[in-house]
């Protein structure tokens, strides 16, 4: 029945992260016991002052339509959060709220990008940015990296990927998947080849702001004036704040981008839902420091995922530095033959620890990157052990 769908959609692969956290809750469900580390999502409960302001927004009736754009008073919680954590202006016309930091990025390519339009993706960059930049009929130029250079693009990399077709750039800091963090100095370097560029378009995708393990401090490419003007500014609640089911991110960037994306937003979903805006005015306008205890359980994981890890042969870690994930270079494994299968690239890796280990972890393929897997230490440490243990003895027995 595929020709009843449109050649874009058949064109489109499920979202990798998604489709093995499916898969586990399918093993579970019949029986298995499966440990997910597939999905970047933090297992905290929400804080509690955020989910009394919910409880609130709905004993205060609100549930009509709101502005497209986002409630008056969530923008101008957002705009003092830049202002806070970012040091960056915006008026209420650079701000758009979404169903998601993954609505805004897809709202950016389908306002920005015409047929053919380049897109360079550091490698590994977060999943969805491929299968975005392709549904808005653009071309993601990946760029690989390398783990010796911590997995971040170098400027030179970056010279040599622009062509006259380039439009934009996109990058998560810190880096979902390898927890990465581009430092002020390292983004001054790539704007300084973006100034011979005035068309791109640097989508900086910053999720992962408060995740950061203090070495090297949180850097925006908007913070540089002569990128400003041409910098769209992607952030959310939903790592941070436990937030992910709640479904609202937002963006700062150049009001006619804003515009844009509000216009297609009033076309498409008609604003994000009432009651989790009403909820995320809280959680912007309370202090981030309400919400480190998760920060500092997560630092603790992840010396205990990075001392599991690199206590089995063949694994290769960088050190991240932010986010909740570890990105390991398990090539060493291809062309072996474990337990009857015969482990030919990442993907065959992360099924095996699937059916050998009852692990879920996600092959780095989906990320851009055929050497590695991303594993999510945003599980509880009993979990980590257990899952770390069971993958030692699948691989050594
Ligand atoms: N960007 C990155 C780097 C992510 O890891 C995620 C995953 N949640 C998103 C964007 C999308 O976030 P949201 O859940 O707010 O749509
Ligand atoms: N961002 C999370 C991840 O990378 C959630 C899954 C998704 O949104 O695709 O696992």
């Amino acid at each position: 029945m595929s020709h009843q769908l449109s050649e874009k959609i058949n064109k489109l692969v499920p979202s990798a992260t998604l489709e093995m956290a499916a898969k586990a809750r399918e093993l579970r469900a019949a029986g298995k016991d499966i440990i997910g580390l597939s999905l970047g999502e933090p297992d905290f409960n929400t804080p509690d002052y955020v989910k009394d302001a919910a409880i609130q927004a709905v004993k205060d009736n609100y549930n009509a339509y709101t502005p497209v754009d986002g409630y008056v008073e969530l923008k101008k919680a957002i705009i003092t959060k830049f202002e806070r954590d970012n040091q960056l202006r915006y008026e209420p016309s650079q701000i758009v709220v979404s169903t998601g930091a993954k609505q805004s990025l897809y709202n950016v390519a389908q306002v920005c990008l015409n047929p053919g339009d380049e897109v360079i993706l550091p490698c590994p960059y977060w999943v969805s940015y491929s299968d975005i930049v392709k549904l808005s009929d653009g071309v993601p130029v990946e760029v690989p990296t390398t783990l010796e250079n911590d997995f971040k693009m170098t400027p030179q990399q970056l010279r040599e990927a622009i062509t006259p077709k380039t439009k934009m750039l996109w990058y998560s800091s810190p880096c979902n998947p390898s927890g990465s963090i581009y430092s002020r100095e390292e983004l001054r370097a790539l704007a300084d080849v973006l100034q011979d560029h005035p068309q791109i378009v640097v989508v900086s995708d910053e999720i992962y702001e408060h995740i950061n393990y203090g070495v090297t401090p949180h850097a925006s490419m908007a913070q540089f004036s002569d990128m400003y003007d041409r910098t769209v500014t992607v952030n959310g609640v939903a790592k941070a704040f436990a937030m992910t089911g709640w479904r609202i991110g937002y963006l700062g960037g150049p009001s006619h981008i804003a515009r844009a994306c509000n216009k297609l937003q009033g076309q498409v979903t008609s604003g994000a839902n009432c009651i989790a805006q009403r909820a995320v005015i809280t959680a912007l306008e309370e202090s981030p420091d309400r919400i480190a205890y998760m920060v500092t359980e997560f630092k603790e994981r992840r010396k205990l995922i990075l001392d599991l890890l690199n206590g089995i042969p063949g694994f290769k870690c960088n050190e991240p530095e932010g986010a909740f994930y570890v990105f390991p270079n398990v090539s060493a494994y291809f062309g072996k033959t474990l337990k009857g299968k015969t482990i030919g690239n990442a993907s065959d890796f992360a099924m095996f620890l699937l059916e050998a280990a009852n692990v879920a972890t996600v092959t780095g393929d989906a990320f851009g990157n055929g050497d590695c897997i991303r594993i999510s230490y945003a599980a509880s440490v009993k979990e980590i052990e257990e899952a770390i243990s069971r993958i030692k003895a699948a691989l050594t027995a």
